[in-house]
């Protein structure tokens, strides 16, 4: 059987050497060199900067404290317990450490890890592998677990629940159930749509958090500790202007920091100024509130095409001939969290917030 895996690259810390991380879990030098590195967009795909700069450690993390308290006391109580964590439920717009917590949660607990998605789990004979090769206590992560087809989460319910799974043999007259006992294990779940999640489901974990965005405070102490492990002469103005460039996201923060890099090592001698900065980031087309062009024309098609709503967020995606799940995941979360843009039952509306910030009239 062909089991497609999303590859995240886990680096062994010093502990595990590389112990705990199962093959969907760890390096995979060819599939991160191929790897794209878009500069100044808010997607990065796991690559080699990305391996360097994700934390290892829960301590490593910035923020999140809430979400950090919970699970540490979680994992406290596994631990003196023997027994695994229950099931985490993360959720929050993409960039924001959903997997990053994932990645780490393992190595606290000293646990395997591995790493599937929802889209490539077609059928539930393709999640068999991955639940029979759990090991007592290791951790299985699935992203984007809202996009798994729903006879794949129903065969999930029982092993969620019950560690066991029941698996038809033959067909018609014919079939029987083998009934499967699997080891006691920890799924953890990443959503950017905690929304679409089926009770069931959603009930079936035991701690569910929201990750929500970065202030501006916590983004300079993530850019100024990447700058320190990429070696790179970062200005305390020029981290500041970055994180406030960023939309409250760490990966975002990530990417423009190392598009400034790169154009401060192309521009000038290396160092990254002030002035280097906002040059650099200009040039991409990113405001100074961290919009970018994608977001403005998102606004734009909204107040011109479509006069400033309600429009649905199908019509607004056709005729940006960009997908709606784009839109709704990566553009109109931080529109509608910093008030340009409001959900109605009847579709989007753009605020007068976002007809000033655009220079046109309501
Ligand atoms: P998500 O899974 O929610 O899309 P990731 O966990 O992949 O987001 O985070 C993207 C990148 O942002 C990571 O590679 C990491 O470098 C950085 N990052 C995320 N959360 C944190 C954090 N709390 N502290 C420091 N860096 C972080």
């Amino acid at each position: 059987m062909v089991r497609e895996r999303k590859i995240i690259p886990i680096e062994p810390d010093d502990e595990d050497d590389g112990k705990n991380a199962s093959k969907g879990g760890g390096t995979d030098e060819g599939q991160e060199n191929s790897s794209i590195h878009v500069p100044g967009s808010g997607i990065m795909a796991p690559g080699e900067n990305d391996t360097v700069l994700r934390p290892k450690r829960i301590a490593d993390m910035v923020g999140q404290q809430e979400v950090m308290d919970v699970i540490q006391i979680a994992m406290d109580a596994a631990k003196k317990r023997k027994e695994p964590l229950g099931h985490i439920l993360l959720d929050g717009p993409p960039g924001l450490g959903k997997t990053t917590f994932a990645t780490c949660i393992p190595r606290e607990m000293g646990v395997k890890v591995d790493m599937t998605s929802g889209p490539v789990l077609k059928a539930p004979k393709e999640m068999i592998p991955y639940l029979t090769n759990l090991e007592h206590g290791s951790v299985l992560f699935i992203d984007e677990i809202h996009r798994l087809p729903k006879p794949v989460e129903e065969f999930l319910y029982t092993a969620m629940e019950d560690y066991r799974i029941d698996i038809i043999l033959g067909e018609g007259v014919n079939a029987r159930t083998l009934n499967l006992q699997l080891q006691p294990f920890t799924l953890i779940g990443a959503t950017t749509r905690a929304g679409m999640l089926s009770a069931p489901l959603r009930d079936r974990f035991l701690i569910r958090q929201h990750l929500g965005y970065y202030s501006v405070d916590e983004l300079i102490e993530i850019l100024s500790r990447n700058a320190t492990k990429l070696n790179v002469s970062l200005n305390s103005d020029a981290a500041i202007e970055i994180a406030k460039r960023a939309r409250g996201t760490p990966r975002i923060a990530n990417n423009r920091f190392l598009w400034v890099r790169d154009y401060a090592m192309s521009k000038a001698d290396g160092r990254v100024s002030l002035d280097i900065a906002k040059r650099a980031l200009d040039m991409m087309g990113i405001d100074e509130i961290g919009l970018d062009r994608q977001d403005r024309r998102y606004l734009e098609t909204l107040i011109r095409v479509f006069n400033g709503g309600p429009a649905g967020v199908e019509a607004i995606a056709h005729t940006m001939s960009v997908s709606a799940d784009t839109l709704e995941d990566e553009v109109e979360p931080f529109l509608l969290r910093s008030e340009y843009v409001i959900r109605t039952q009847r579709g989007r509306c753009a605020t007068a917030k976002a007809y000033e910030m655009l220079k046109l009239l309501a």
